[in-house]
């Protein structure tokens, strides 16, 4: 058996016209209000939407780790290759560091008397400068003085048995070392011995006109600070770039002291071309990396760029700055990383992932816009373009959703057919232009009237129109109609060719749902009757025909 439902209108009578309702308090407590309906397709373009966007948020997210990790890549390779560099580096610089030694433990056998000269260098050296300086000068049978070296003296011209002719000697003695670290070496311009005793011995010979020893040079920093109070482990020690006396190209000087029985007596030298060191630099440039050649102190020796001309603006840019000691000098490489070329250089190798995504993005863009079109078509199919309302058409797809919602849910639908009075007369006397701003006020009316968005309204005829209203539990429908009649009426809209003298609409409804068993169409017939009641009764008014009571044995 059907449940008798609290609605006030299920105890009406059939059939009672009812102009003025007495019975409109029905409304106690507020019900909550039902879902307005959505179609399922557009809760299926959402979940696709919704689905797409999600996919596309995900890429998004992979692209943004996948380039950040190229990024990373290309710094570890870089630093890799940075590394490789340091190291071919380091082997170019020990091979001068092994020169220096190898001059060192000639100087010491020297020393020693394990190896004694062909002949006193002394018996060559000549005064020059009135006596205040000497040189020497070997006669042409001696060679070439491109393959020898000679020697510059500050004072007087020493004794062949001068402590200082031992020490000439040795120096001398190194020439055929020298010759053969020039020889391997055409990056080493000179190569020398510079005694604290005044005096040095150059490799090749420099002609006295560019050349000569003066004690300040003593002064000179390659030679200070490789001297035992500078440098008391006696570690070779690598000079600035300075520019060379001679020839006015940039060089650095290694330099290595040399003791006699562990007293400091002079240095052995070699000079370096800075373009050299620029040279092995460059010949692995790195990709995305300025690579700087720095001092101890951080001053820049020499600086190759990723690409040849490529001027250095890193400081300008944000770029990550690599440090890379040397082991052969107290250098380092620092390699300047331009975080822009990274992140172009990491775009690139992941170009196929974020062609992926902008493929995504567009295919939503594409989707979003196709979607909101059907939605405008899909509105423009359901409206009625007069005024704006659901049109018949709706009604025929909404009212069966309605029904099925409320029958589950267990609650009652009301439909109310509404009908304008008189409004042929109306067109008749006020023209048809005027008639249709009456229906878009009317249909504005109706729609003020109803305030839950469950409560839907249609135009389903011409000067018709139909209201479906979900009846919730406590909900009544007969207050709602007696507000539809009053809005039209408070339009006070003027109505001369009507006996009233004013606008006014009449209202035929009835309940689906307990305790009365109809179907949509009996039902919609039913409020016609009802309406047609309305009309017969004398207009402007509402009549509410409650469906007959279902047999006692059915349900
Ligand atoms: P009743 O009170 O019995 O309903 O009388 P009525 O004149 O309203 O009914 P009837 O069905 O005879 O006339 C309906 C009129 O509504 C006829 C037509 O001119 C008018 N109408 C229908 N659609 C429109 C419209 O879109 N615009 C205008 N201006 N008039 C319309
Ligand atoms: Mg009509
Ligand atoms: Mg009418």
């Amino acid at each position: 058996m059907l449940q008798a439902l609290p609605l006030r209108l299920a105890t009406m009578p059939e059939s009672s016209p009812s102009s003025s309702s007495s019975s409109s308090a029905a409304t106690s407590k507020p019900a909550p209000a039902p879902p307005s309906p959505l179609s399922s397709r557009q809760r299926r373009d959402r979940a696709v939407l919704l689905g797409l966007s999600l996919c596309l948020l995900l890429a998004a997210w992979g692209s943004v780790l996948r380039v950040r990790e190229g990024m990373a890549q290309a710094q570890e390779q870089t630093r890799r290759s940075g590394l490789q560099l340091a190291e071919a580096l380091d082997h170019e610089l020990d091979i001068h560091v092994y020169n220096l030694l190898a001059m060192k433990y000639l100087a010491e056998r020297f020393f020693s008397g394990r190896i004694r000269g062909a002949e006193n260098p002394v018996i060559r050296l000549h005064a020059r400068d009135g006596g205040q300086a000497y040189e020497s000068r070997l006669p042409p049978q001696f060679g070439d003085p491109a393959s020898l070296g000679r020697v510059t003296g500050f004072g007087p011209l020493p004794a062949l048995d001068d402590p200082v002719a031992e020490e000439l000697t040795m120096a001398v003695g190194l020439t055929p070392l020298m010759r053969a670290i020039r020889e391997r070496s055409p990056d080493v311009p000179w190569v020398q011995y510079t005694s604290a005793r005044h005096f040095m011995f150059v490799f090749p010979a420099k002609g006295a006109e560019t050349f000569q020893f003066r004690p300040e040079l003593l002064g000179r920093e390659y030679f200070a600070n490789a001297r035992p109070e500078a440098n008391p482990e006696r570690r070779p020690f690598w000079s600035q770039p300075y520019l060379d006396a001679g020839d006015r190209e940039a060089i650095v000087t290694v330099t290595q002291p040399i003791d006699q029985n562990g007293q400091f007596r002079g240095s052995v030298s070699i000079d370096v071309r800075v373009s050299s060191l620029q040279r092995g630099l460059a010949a692995t440039p790195l990709p995305y990396a300025h690579v700087h050649l720095v001092d101890a102190r951080g001053r820049s020796i020499v600086a190759v760029a990723p690409a040849p001309g490529q001027e250095d603006d890193s400081e300008l840019r944000p770029h990550i700055r690599l440090r890379l000691p040397l082991k052969s000098a107290p250098w380092a490489l620092e390699l300047h990383l331009s975080e822009d070329d990274l992140l172009r250089s990491s775009l690139h190798s992941s170009a196929g992932h974020l062609a992926t995504v902008l493929v995504l993005a567009l295919s939503l863009g594409f989707v979003f816009t196709l979607t909101r079109k059907n939605r405008q078509i899909e509105a423009l199919a359901q409206h009625d373009g007069l005024t704006g309302l659901y049109n018949r058409r709706h009604f025929d797809t909404l009212a069966p959703q309605q029904w099925a919602l409320a029958q589950r849910q267990g609650w009652a639908l009301g439909l109310a057919l509404i009908d304008i009075d008189h409004f042929k007369k109306y067109n008749d006397h006020y023209g048809h232009a005027e008639g249709d701003q009456a229906l878009r006020a009317v249909a504005q009316a109706l729609q003020a009237a109803l305030r839950r968005s469950s409560d839907l309204l249609f135009r389903v005829g011409g000067e018709e129109f139909a209201v479906l209203l979900m009846l919730t539990e406590g909900q009544a429908l007969e207050p709602v109609l007696a507000q539809l009649n009053a809005a039209v009426r408070d339009l006070h809209r003027p109505h001369l060719a009507s006996p009233s003298g004013q606008l006014s609409i009449s209202i035929g409804a009835t309940v689906l749902g307990r305790p009365t068993w109809l179907d949509l169409g009996a039902a919609y017939r039913r409020a016609d009757e009802a309406l047609y009641e309305a009309k017969a009764g004398g207009r402007d008014q509402m009549v509410l025909r409650m469906p007959p009571e279902p047999p006692a044995d059915v349900g």
